[in-house]
């Protein structure tokens, strides 16, 4: 007979925290409680990807119903209403998060509907005022954006508010040039909104593929947004119904938003970490070793509060990788090699491995890349290109990075990442038969090197 209330305390109920709870309520037959201060399936389900991907759904049918003119099809005047569309997205969203607390509900995880803070190695105290203890505390709290520290920059928004936003402005200002910024600006312009980006670095998506980078940029500002890299917000202030925003590239102007995607913080503060001893980095991220037990035995952390790659798949791989560590006695360490990825910009961006920088610094490679206009834009008339590019190294043959630039590069890219987590070379790609007519069959017939580095 334990002596504590539960085995497991779960802080936090969104991808990481809600997947640990029921694994460990469910197939290990723990005791388990979680508790959650706003809404089930966290950011993810409620102010990340879900609602995201739903706006690029939307926003993506002004350009597909231009190109159908272009097949033949009459079409009438085609105009996005988001007072149609975003009480449908709401919706939606309630529907996921009733899913998410039946599938906790259904594995008998106890719920608490509030805040939770540590108290103790084995305590957890609730907003309530009740206190928990458990032989385990999981700490999946998650993060959220953070404004730059500029007098006035509470007047912008941050991406959690977009999806709150009763109707669109007529003119954005994005600021910033993370994947959250450049897939917001692609979502904003495609739904008729006038979009501005702004940018401090030299080039968007920093940390991806040069090429790839540039072609995205390309690819961004002739579908109408206007992108301005080395250029950031010097002062901001309201006017009338706008925002006037004076900028380093000398420009002074009047937006009717203005959107700071200018990077995110862990939720680590005012939880009482640091007082029972778990030990929090330069970012207020909360250090784990490599199976994400904290400086506190008793305490594990998974997910964006420990920065380690914020994305939802891998939060829930850190999860089942605790539980099974754990509660099934077998020490697991979430594997972060390898990991596909898509940037939901249009065209979409699907990468996997090394990019070529990286990988030219590493070793010998060869570089097999193209870059062509599709059938299907091409035929309508569109300019638009495409990248399909493989890092190869000279010495193994493997294949050590794959990107692409494409509409559907994040399907494409889940399908290539099985090739290239297995390790297979430029060979095992050369062997497999192109499936045709398809953009991808470009992967699979690139015989010669663009350039060896
Ligand atoms: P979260 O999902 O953030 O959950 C943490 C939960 O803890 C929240 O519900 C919060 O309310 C709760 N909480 C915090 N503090 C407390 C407390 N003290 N007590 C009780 N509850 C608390 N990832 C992808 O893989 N693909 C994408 O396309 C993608 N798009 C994104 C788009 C946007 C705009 C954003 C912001 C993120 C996106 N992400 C995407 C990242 C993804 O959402 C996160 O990596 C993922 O949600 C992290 O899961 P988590 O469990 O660590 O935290």
């Amino acid at each position: 007979m334990s002596d504590f209330d539960y085995d497991l305390f779960v802080i936090g109920g969104g991808s990481g925290g809600v997947r640990a709870a029921r694994v460990a309520a469910g197939e290990a037959k723990a005791k388990v409680a979680l508790a959650e201060e706003s809404r089930y399936g966290g950011t993810c389900v409620i102010r990340g990807c879900v609602p995201k991907k739903l706006m690029v759904f939307a926003s993506g049918y002004g350009p597909a119903v231009e190109e159908a003119r272009d097949y033949g099809w009459q079409i009438g005047d085609a105009r996005f209403d988001w007072g149609a569309f975003h009480p449908k997205m709401q919706t939606e969203l309630d529907r996921l998060e009733g899913i998410y607390q039946r599938l906790l509900d259904g594995s008998g995880v106890e719920r608490f509907d509030q805040r939770a803070v540590i108290a103790d190695a084995h305590t957890v105290a609730l907003a309530d005022g009740t206190r928990k203890t458990a032989k385990h505390i999981l700490i999946a709290t998650g993060g959220r954006p953070v404004r730059p520290e500029l007098e006035n920059a509470d007047l912008g928004i941050v991406s959690d508010d977009i999806f709150d936003l009763d109707t669109l402005p007529k003119s954005i200002l994005i600021v910033g040039g993370g994947y959250i910024a450049c897939e917001f600006a692609g979502v904003l312009a495609g739904m008729g909104v006038e979009t501005t980006q702004y940018y401090r670095g030299a080039q968007i998506l920093r940390g991806f593929d040069d090429e790839a980078r540039g072609l995205i940029a390309e690819e961004m500002q002739a579908n109408g947004v206007d992108l301005h890299c080395g250029s950031d917000l010097i002062s901001m202030e309201k006017d009338g119904e706008g925002i006037r925003v004076k900028a380093t590239n000398g420009t002074e102007r009047v937006f009717g938003q203005v959107l700071f995607a200018t990077g995110r913080r862990p939720n680590s503060d005012n939880m009482g970490l640091e007082e029972v001893g778990v030990k929090l980095g330069r970012r207020g991220e909360i250090e784990v070793d490599d199976y994400s037990q904290t400086a506190v035995p008793s305490i594990y952390a998974i997910g964006d509060v420990t920065d380690r790659m914020n994305l939802t798949p891998v939060a829930i791989r850190e999860g089942m990788a605790f539980v099974e560590t754990v509660f099934h006695g077998n020490p697991t360490k979430p594997d972060h090699e390898l990991i596909p990825t898509a940037v939901f910009t249009q065209p979409e961006f699907g990468t996997v491995g090394l990019t070529e920088e990286e990988a030219r610094d590493q070793e010998p490679i060869e570089v097999y890349a193209t870059s062509f206009k599709p059938m299907q834009t091409a035929f309508a008339g569109r300019s638009a290109r495409v990248l399909m590019k493989l890092i190869v190294s000279q010495e193994s043959r493997r294949v050590l990075g794959c990107h692409i630039v494409a509409p559907q590069a994040g399907e494409m890219i889940q399908m290539a990442g099985i090739a290239v987590k297995m390790g297979a070379t430029k060979e095992d790609f050369d062997r497999t038969v192109a499936v045709h007519p398809t953009m991808s069959e470009e992967m699979v017939t690139m015989r010669t090197p663009t350039r060896k580095a």
